[in-house]
């Protein structure tokens, strides 16, 4: 229970809460202070306005009737009660008192004090207090015409009974306030935090048991809520997480499957050529076999980290303007003397002169592996065509061939690392000339597309900003 209690009070939850309850409190002063302040002015100002009312009655009466008649009036009026009682005080010019009327039930006034030194001027306010402190007696004075002080006052203990019990109430109050605000708050802010909790204890079960397959079982109450929309992105972040290392995993098998045919054979070769009867010619063929498989691996290890640095990012560019157009030419001349032997027409139909910025080893490579594809895959007597084009300020390069095209159910794994398709087995390849081609383009900051009808040939676009942020680089040139 304690620890508990203790857990609880480390939480972001419960310093929300108490933050909350801080403010809340703060709030309540704030409004008790002004509402006591507006409400002891209220009071104040009315019995000011009582008093002088009074005090103008009193006044009037005098010169209406003399001096009896004044008194009298006061007398009733404090005897009765009605409206309310008030002080009165008579007093010759020389503030002798000639006559006093205090309600019995505001005694520890000292009175007397008023009739001590000159008498005030009229609309002089003199309080007295009381001997226990507790409620003060205010008096306003006037001067009558032939020298006389009248003066009228009365108790401030009705207002401040009035007030006292409006303390009394607000403090009756703060208690279950408080509490409430407290309890209301802790109940709110753990509903608040509901998705905080569920993401770190998917986050704590993917830390223990390194399996990514988890998702945070929430469904989404308030779309467009901060806390609702970091589950969302979590769920897709290990989405993507999980796609990922599911794609490595495949990766490793396609590699550690691929390098197993050439290692087996470069190890059948190697163990052929040292069985006993073997002369020296056979040895030096079985040698150059396993030179020739020893490069296919190397080959297929170093495509592979290219390809892998390419889409990291980690790749440096040795970027400069780059004319493409003799980048394209060389791509063709590469594979002419191929083509020739197939019958197949190349044609270059490009401008004079193309510039992008980029890395020209590297766009060397992209184009020279997507013409061996197309001198590779058209069969005797096609056609291949390489043209260029600038649209839109980015340059357009399009290899074309009249082979057999792309079936559509291989086109989305093209680009795969190894991923060869099923006719194209018979031939030479790896698998990853286009997985290559693509990871160099998006490093240029361009793409590639791939559109193909079966049986009318494939083509194959790259686009490439003429112009494009600087990143370093040079590694070495690979051709599948
Ligand atoms: P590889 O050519 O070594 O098999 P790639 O990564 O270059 O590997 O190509 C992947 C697959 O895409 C090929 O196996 C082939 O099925 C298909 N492909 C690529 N280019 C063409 C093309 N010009 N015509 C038909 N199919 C192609």
């Amino acid at each position: 229970m304690f620890s508990r209690i203790n857990r609880l009070r480390k939480t972001a939850v419960f310093r929300l809460t108490l933050w909350y309850s801080a403010v809340l409190v703060l709030s309540y002063f704030a409004v008790l202070g002004l509402t006591y302040s507006l409400f002891f002015t209220s009071l104040l100002r009315d019995d000011r306005t009582f008093i002088r009312s009074k005090l103008g009655h009193v006044v009037a009466r005098y010169y209406e009737a003399g001096l009896q008649a004044a008194v009298k009036e006061i007398e009733d009026e404090n005897t009765s009660g009605e409206p309310e009682p008030y002080f009165a005080r008579l007093a010759e010019a020389d503030n002798r008192t000639l006559y006093l009327s205090l309600p019995a039930h505001w005694q520890g006034f000292d009175v007397g004090l008023l009739a001590q030194g000159p008498p005030p001027a009229s609309g002089t306010w003199i309080s007295l207090t009381q001997v226990n402190g507790q409620d003060v007696l205010e008096t306003a004075s006037h001067v009558l015409v032939d020298g006389r002080l009248l003066q009228v006052g009365k108790s401030s203990g009705d207002r401040n009974h009035v007030l006292g019990h409006m303390l009394r109430v607000f403090a009756a109050v703060i208690g279950p306030l408080v509490l409430g605000g407290f309890v209301g708050g802790l109940f709110l802010a753990r509903r608040h935090f509901r998705p905080v909790r569920h993401l770190t204890r998917a986050a704590k079960a993917i830390v223990d048991t390194g399996r990514v397959d988890g998702r945070v079982s929430l469904p989404v109450r308030r779309p467009g809520s901060e806390l609702d929309e970091l589950v969302v992105l979590f769920n897709r972040m290990l989405e993507r997480i999980e796609s990922v290392i599911a794609g490595m995993r495949e990766a490793l098998d396609n590699v550690a499957h691929d390098l197993r045919t050439p290692l087996t054979r470069l190890r059948g070769t190697a163990e052929a050529a040292l069985l006993p009867g073997h002369d020296l010619g056979a040895a030096q063929e079985a040698l150059a076999e396993c030179l020739e498989e020893s490069d296919e691996i190397l080959t297929m290890l170093t495509t592979l980290m290219d390809i892998s640095e390419a889409e990291t990012g980690t790749m440096t560019l040795a970027r400069e303007p780059v004319d493409l157009v003799p980048v394209l030419a060389d791509a063709a001349d590469l594979y002419r003397f191929v083509a020739e032997e197939k019958a197949v027409t190349l044609s270059l139909p490009l401008p004079p002169a193309l510039v992008v910025v980029g890395d020209r080893r590297r766009l060397r490579q992209v184009f020279a592996n997507l013409v061996d594809n197309a001198v590779k895959y058209t069969p005797e007597g096609g056609r291949v065509s390489i043209s260029a084009s600038k649209e839109d300020g980015r340059a357009v390069v399009v290899v074309e061939d009249t082979g057999p095209g792309i079936p559509p159910e291989e086109t989305p794994h093209i680009w795969e690392r190894l991923y060869r398709g099923d006719k194209s087995r018979s031939r030479p390849g790896l698998g990853l000339g286009l997985s290559l081609v693509r990871a160099m383009v998006q490093a240029h900051g361009g793409t590639v597309e791939a559109a193909s009808a079966l049986g009318a040939g494939a083509r194959f676009t790259v686009v490439l900003p003429t112009s494009s942020a600087a990143c370093p680089a040079d590694p070495n040139i690979t051709k599948m």
